[in-house]
């Protein structure tokens, strides 16, 4: 079994290129809707608070957290629970 994306790639599963193609995009790039309210904007109109250890976006219509991307000892963590989606 492999143990990280790049060993799938070398398989040509088509289900793990389509992963490696979606987080690939650019973030700034993309609509997130917001899973509370569902309103979508770009990033650029979104509130963005932290710190290099962690960052946080916040829904400019509710206020609710979308996504939280922290550093932490075994790596980045990204968690996306208050997102609908992301659109790019
Ligand atoms: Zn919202």
């Amino acid at each position: 079994m492999a143990s990280n994306v790049a060993d799938l790639m070398l398989d040509g599963d088509p289900a793990t290129q389509l992963l490696q193609e979606i987080f690939t995009f650019d973030i700034t790039l993309a609509k997130i809707r917001c899973r509370e309210c569902g309103s979508a904007f770009g990033l650029g109109a979104l509130a963005l608070v932290g710190d290099s250890q962690e960052a946080r976006v916040r829904c400019s219509n509710c206020e609710s957290d979308l996504i939280r991307a922290s550093r932490t000892r075994e790596g980045l963590l990204l968690e996306l629970s208050g997102t609908r989606h992301l659109h790019f």
